[in-house]
């Protein structure tokens, strides 16, 4: 570590080059051994339901199998009759949500859409940043107006939604996104108080909240952060139709091969199942059945989280050494060691973001895109990325913070 000291950061970023590193930090995916504890999800041979009996090799139960619905209605904080258990993709029930919303107006909604006309009726939604760059890609792909709103440690900056409510574009908000436990990517998760104010704040009729569980049980330390029953919030203040609570498997059992989920007041439930009539004559209920039972409760699946985070810990553990090490007090980086989720999210000195990921890139360590973490790809200060230490190695967890930190120190420099 010392003679490593001694070097001149040149000479370090010579000696990463002549590693011919070749490490993939893009995206938060489990790794192998997070996916081998879900293994016994491929040996189950049960094919009729638990809870009535019903032959789930066949058609039928649009709305998700029961015992699924009671189970991750139990996971989202929502009773069953309004929880739908769906197909694989969390992200898939957000993108037509938000196509069905430009195309059909919703139960309470007195405005019409059209994106690629006049200004006037196009929908703007708000964006807390950084963000999921998924997010922004629905609404850049359907011309969707995005306003970013920084993301405090405590949620999104309420005086800067109200002022977009209040201002000349509030009668055009028709939604937000929220990732309001362990955000991707800083990690936060929302105070009570900005729960509360999410809930009842004024909006235009019509005006929806994603609220991104993608998170919700992914704890790193114990106790896990506590987030405040958002649909219960919303129902006190009368706005029972503000949330879409939206979650999926993807980062508890199999990433893409899991289950999605929609919970939703009655009026949202029944409005989102006249396209999904349409849509599907079902979800795989096979893959509901093994989801049920092999997670079985609500305990299970906590139990089951401890295991994930005794093998991704030490990573995030590591990755947060290395950069306390190369950046602590250099005054160039600030970051939050996260308590759950996938992430880790540094904010640099100003302009130097995409100059880090790519001098990283010529050291062969793929980063995620600077600036994926605002709306257009486009960070207006040049300061945001992301790390995700899950699916590499510890070893190469090491190296796949060294290299970006040194990049840093170098990109800080120029
Ligand atoms: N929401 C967030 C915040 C995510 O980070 C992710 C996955 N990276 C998703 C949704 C996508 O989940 P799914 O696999 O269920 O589509």
């Amino acid at each position: 570590m010392d003679a490593i000291a001694d070097l001149s950061l040149r000479e370090r970023f010579e000696r990463l080059r002549a590693m011919k590193l070749d490490l993939d930090m893009t995206r938060g995916k489990p790794c192998a051994e997070q996916l081998d504890l879900s293994l016994p999800l491929l040996t189950s041979r049960r094919t009729r339901s638990i809870q009535d009996g019903a032959d789930c090799r066949n058609y039928g139960y649009l709305e998700g199998l029961p015992e699924a619905r009671k189970l991750f209605g139990e996971y989202l904080g929502m009773p069953a009759e309004l929880t739908y258990v769906l197909g694989n993709s969390s992200l898939a029930v957000m993108h037509d949500l938000v196509v069905q919303m430009l195309m059909r107006q919703l139960p309470d909604e007195e405005r019409k859409w059209d994106p690629h006309h006049e200004i006037r009726y196009r929908p703007v939604m708000l964006c807390p940043v950084p963000g999921y760059d998924r997010h922004f890609s629905i609404c850049e792909r359907y011309g969707i107006e995005m306003v970013s709103i920084p993301l405090t440690d405590q949620g999104p900056d309420m005086d800067a939604v109200e002022s977009v409510l209040g201002g000349p574009k509030g009668h055009r908000v028709f939604g937000m996104w929220c990732t309001p436990k362990y955000s991707n990517p800083s990690g936060i998760t929302y105070s009570r108080d900005v729960c509360q104010q999410l809930a009842s704040m004024k909006t235009a009729p019509g005006f929806r909240i994603f609220w991104d569980l993608a998170y919700n049980v992914h704890d790193l330390e114990e106790p896990g952060d506590e987030l405040a029953n958002f649909f219960e919030l919303c129902r006190a203040v009368g706005n029972e139709d503000r949330p879409f609570i939206i979650g999926s498997t993807s980062k508890i059992t199999f990433a893409g091969a899991g289950l999605a989920m929609l919970a939703a007041s009655p009026r949202n439930l029944a409005w989102f199942r006249e396209s999904l009539f349409v849509r599907t004559i079902g979800a795989d209920k096979l893959n509901q059945l093994r989801h049920v039972e092999f997670l079985y409760s609500m305990k299970g699946i906590r139990d089951h989280m401890r295991k994930q985070a005794a093998i991704i810990k030490p990573k995030f553990d590591a990755m947060c050494e290395v950069f306390d090490r190369e950046l602590g007090g250099r005054d160039i980086a600030s970051w939050q060691k996260p308590r759950g989720g996938y992430f880790v999210a540094l904010k640099v000195k100003k302009g130097c973001a995409k100059k880090t990921v790519s001098l990283a890139g010529e050291l062969g360590v793929k980063m995620t895109p600077a600036g994926n973490t605002h709306p257009y790809g486009k960070d207006p200060n040049d300061e945001w990325f992301r790390c995700s230490p899950t699916f590499p190695p510890l070893e190469e967890v090491r190296l796949g913070a060294e290299v970006p930190a040194v990049c840093l120190r170098i990109a800080a420099e120029l």
